[in-house]
């Protein structure tokens, strides 16, 4: 019953992506390719005040990558970067089947739980977090006040 309600979730956010789309005003936009699978994930995203104003994802794969990312961008969007990256090691914790999934830190992300236990997938499943780690390298560390101690 719940594999059910999860599959539909997944199925959902494949067929109707959220936020893909190109972001002009994007502040950083990383890609990565699972080449196991073919998918394909660009992740873009607009900084404001070291949070993540506004986050859109374009790309093409299967079911699993292409709402993984979709999730993505929503289960991120507002929060500071900091915020991201936890969520985004927890998620990759959560894969690799190490972490009990929180309802509330984690949403419909939940959904993804069955692809703990195909190993094949997971890549596909982590791949959009892959991208979202690369394209928030650099960021954030700036804007702290101890940066320049002089
Ligand atoms: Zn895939």
């Amino acid at each position: 019953m719940l594999d059910d309600l999860y599959k539909e979730v997944i199925l959902d956010h494949y067929k109707s992506p959220r936020n893909k789309r190109e972001l002009a005003e994007a502040t950083v936009s990383c890609q990565q390719n699972n080449p196991l699978c073919g998918d394909d994930i660009t992740l873009h995203a607009r900084l404001d005040d070291g949070r993540l104003a506004e986050v859109t994802f374009e790309g093409q794969g299967c079911s699993i990558s292409q709402a993984s990312a979709s999730m993505l961008t929503e289960s991120v969007a507002g929060k500071s970067v900091d915020e991201a990256r936890e969520l985004s090691d927890d998620f990759r914790s959560f894969m690799q089947g190490v972490l009990e999934p929180d309802e509330d830190e984690f949403g419909e992300l939940i959904a993804l739980k069955g692809v703990v236990k195909y190993p094949v997938r997971i890549k596909c499943a982590v791949l959009a977090w892959d991208v979202l780690q690369d394209a928030l390298k650099g960021t954030g560390e700036a804007s702290g006040a101890s940066a320049h101690p002089s």
